[in-house]
C-alpha cells in the first residue's frame, strides 16, 4: 500500500489550490475563516463557480457531468478547499439524492434533476428523519398511499437541516405498512411547492436556524416521482448512506480550524506570555495535532484501499468517530482561547460587517456559538454510537 500522493496528484493539487486562490470570493472567505454566518446565496455563488470551471460535481462520474475525479483526486480537493476558507458543498443534493438518482432514477429522472443540481439552480434537502425515527430509520412512519398516477403524503419529517431554502426534498415513506419495516419503504421526491407542505423553524441552542421540521399534509406527489421501486426504498436509502459517510472525516476543516487555534492562542496571553507557550495547554493542542496526524494517514489507507477497487468498508465508521471527536475537541479549545467572551451568543455579531459595539475581540464572538453547533457532529450521519455498534460487529467480530 502507497501512502504517497504521485507527482500527478501533487501536480493536480497545486492546480486546485491556484484554482481556489484565485477564484474564491473574498467576502465568502471572510466568512469561513471567521466562523461567520454564510447564507443560501454564498453556497450557492461558490457551487456555479466550480461548475463554470467544470469542478461542480467533484465526485460525479463524467456521463452525468462531473470531474470522473479518483477519489484520492477528491480528497486532495476537499482538503485544498477546506484551506482556502472555501465553504463545504452542500451535501444534500450533491452527495446524497444525485448518486442515487445516478444508480437508480429513470433517464427522465436524472436528465430533470441532476443538472439543475450540478449548476446549484435548485436546493434539496434530506427528509429521512422522524420523530421516533432517527437511528432506527426503517421505523420511518410517513404514509404514501397510491391512488391512480400519485401518492397523497401525509406525515412528519424532523431535523431536516436547511429546509427552508430547499426546492426539493427526498423523503422515505410507507408505501407497505403490512411488509417487514425495511421492505414497506419507498423513496419519493417531493416539491417543497407542493401544497401541504409546511416548513417550521427548529432554532438550536447556538440560537442558529439552521433545521426544520417539515409536515405533509396530503401532498400529492406524481408517480413519476418515484425513485426505482416501490416498496425497495430501504436499499436506496442505504446506498445513499453510504455516500453520507464518505469524506466524512472532515480532514480539510479540522486542519484549517487547528491553524486558527494556533493562530489565536498566539496572539492571546496567560501570565504575560502567548497562551501557547503555556505547557498545558500546548500539550492539548500537540494532543489535537498528533490525533488529526493519524486520522489523515487512516484515511489516506481507506483511499488507497479503495484505489486498488477495495469497496469502501465499517473503517469509515472509523473515520467518523475520530474526525467528529477531532473536530469537536478543536471548538473547546477554541473556547478556552477565548475564556469569558466564548460565552456571548449573539447571532447579530456574527454577520458579516457587524457595526455594533463589540464585547471582546472580534475573533471571539462565534466561538461559543460554534462549540454548541459542533454537538452535532456526533449525533447526525449515524451516530457515534451507532457507529461503534458498526465497528464492534463488522471490524471487531464481536
Ligand atoms: C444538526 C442536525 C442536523 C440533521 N439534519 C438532518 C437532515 O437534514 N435530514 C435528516 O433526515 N436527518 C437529519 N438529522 C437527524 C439525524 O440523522 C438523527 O438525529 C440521528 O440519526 C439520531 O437520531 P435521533 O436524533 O432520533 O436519536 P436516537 O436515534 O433516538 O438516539 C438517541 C441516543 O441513543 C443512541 N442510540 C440509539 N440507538 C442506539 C443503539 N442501537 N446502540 C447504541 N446507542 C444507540 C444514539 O447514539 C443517541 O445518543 C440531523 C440531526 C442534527 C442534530
Amino acid at each position: 500500500m502507497n501512502l504517497n500522493f504521485t507527482p500527478e496528484e501533487l501536480a493536480f493539487r497545486q492546480e486546485v489550490r491556484d484554482f481556489v486562490a484565485a477564484s474564491l470570493p473574498a467576502d465568502i472567505r471572510h466568512k469561513v475563516i471567521n466562523g461567520l454566518i454564510l447564507g443560501r446565496d454564498d453556497y450557492v455563488r461558490w457551487q456555479k463557480i466550480l461548475h463554470a470551471k467544470g469542478w461542480g460535481g467533484a465526485a460525479w462520474k463524467k456521463d452525468f457531468g462531473g470531474t470522473g475525479w479518483s477519489t484520492v483526486q477528491q480528497y486532495i480537493f476537499e482538503e485544498e478547499c477546506a484551506a482556502a476558507g472555501a465553504p463545504r458543498a452542500i451535501p444534500f443534493g450533491l452527495k446524497m439524492v444525485a448518486p442515487v438518482l445516478m444508480q437508480y432514477g429513470s433517464p427522465k429522472q436524472q436528465d430533470r434533476f441532476l443538472p439543475k443540481i450540478l449548476s446549484a439552480d435548485e436546493w434539496w434537502c434530506q427528509g429521512y428523519s422522524e420523530p421516533g425515527s432517527g437511528s432506527d430509520l426503517a421505523s420511518v412512519k410517513t404514509r404514501a398511499v397510491r391512488d391512480g398516477d400519485r401518492y397523497i403524503v401525509n406525515g412528519q419529517k424532523t431535523w431536516t437541516t436547511q429546509a427552508q431554502y430547499a426546492d426539493w426534498i427526498f423523503c422515505l415513506v410507507r408505501t407497505d405498512p403490512e411488509a417487514k419495516p425495511q421492505r414497506g419503504i419507498s423513496f419519493l421526491l417531493i416539491d417543497m411547492r407542493s401544497p401541504g407542505v409546511t416548513v417550521r423553524p427548529i432554532i438550536t441552542m447556538d440560537g442558529a436556524h439552521e433545521v426544520n421540521e417539515v409536515w405533509l399534509e396530503n401532498v400529492e406527489v406524481p408517480v413519476e416521482n418515484l425513485v426505482g421501486e416501490e416498496n425497495a426504498g430501504w436499499t436506496y436509502a442505504k446506498f445513499l448512506l453510504g455516500h453520507e459517510r464518505t469524506n466524512i472525516a472532515g480532514i480539510g476543516i479540522a486542519k484549517r480550524e487547528l491553524s486558527r487555534l494556533k493562530r489565536l492562542a498566539s496572539i492571546e496571553t496567560k501570565n504575560g506570555k502567548p497562551l501557547i507557550k503555556d505547557p498545558l495547554f500546548a500539550t492539548r493542542i500537540a494532543q489535537v495535532e498528533i490525533d488529526l496526524t493519524a486520522l489523515e494517514i487512516t484515511n489516506l489507507r481507506v483511499l488507497a484501499a479503495e484505489a486498488e477497487r477495495r469497496a469502501p468498508g465499517p473503517e469509515a465508521s472509523i473515520l467518523k468517530i475520530k474526525g467528529t471527536e477531532i473536530q469537536q475537541a478543536i471548538t473547546e479549545l477554541l473556547v478556552q482561547v477565548a475564556g469569558p467572551y466564548a460565552l456571548q451568543l449573539r447571532r447579530e455579531a456574527m454577520a458579516a460587517g457587524y457595526q455594533g459595539d463589540p464585547v471582546g475581540p472580534f475573533y471571539s464572538v462565534p466561538l461559543g456559538p460554534n462549540y454548541l453547533n459542533m454537538r452535532k457532529l456526533s449525533i447526525y450521519g449515524g451516530s457515534n454510537e451507532i457507529q461503534k455498534n458498526i465497528i464492534s460487529q463488522m471490524i471487531l467480530g464481536l
